[in-house]
């Protein structure tokens, strides 16, 4: 991933505020509002802190179904190259309606639906999720020969893990 570049901040002290911190982006810049009696090494931290929340928050918003679509054609290119036409999905797109499943796909009519559950998870997590799916439309079912195809996405055995470790603490019952 590309290193981010870090926006001007501008932190502004308010007497009203006593322990609560927030932050929002003005242009080109990012506004923290923080507490008046905050010391320099806590203004310090919680700008740090509050940086990193407007960027993960930005993130998020940035996953929307076209850069799904866009997260596919990069994953049949690295992964599935030479399934290229197979692969190809008649539509990728978040949904909220799925309980129980990380994604599914509609091999008949070539659609695929991402929950969104994972919409925050690691990127790497996410290209799993959407791979596996992918592969299902070369492969409908679980056989070795799908699990080769899934196997080449080097962290599939670390996605799967994350995922099922998501599942024990929250009940999401890990199927796809
Ligand atoms: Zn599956």
């Amino acid at each position: 991933m590309a290193a981010t570049r870090k926006p001007v901040v501008e932190v502004r002290r308010s007497q009203r505020r006593r322990r609560t911190v927030s932050a929002y982006r003005d242009g080109e810049r990012v506004v923290v509002l923080i507490p008046d009696q905050f010391s320099r090494a806590e203004e310090t931290e919680w700008v740090d802190k509050m940086l990193a929340r407007l960027a993960a928050r930005e993130q998020r918003l940035s996953r929307s179904d076209a850069e799904l679509q866009a997260r596919s054609q990069r994953l049949i290119g690295q992964y599935l190259a030479e399934f290229a036409r197979t692969a190809q999905p008649a539509s990728v797109r978040w949904v909220t309606n799925q309980t129980g499943r990380w994604g599914s796909c509609t091999p008949a009519d070539r659609s695929i639906r991402i929950s969104h559950r994972i919409q925050e998870m690691p990127d790497w997590v996410i290209d799993y999720v959407l791979l596996h799916e992918l592969a299902h439309l070369v492969v409908p079912n679980h056989n070795a020969r799908f699990w080769a195809l899934v196997g080449r996405y080097p962290k599939t055995e670390r996605a799967r893990g994350y995922l099922e470790g998501v599942a024990a603490t929250t009940g999401v019952v890990l199927a796809d």
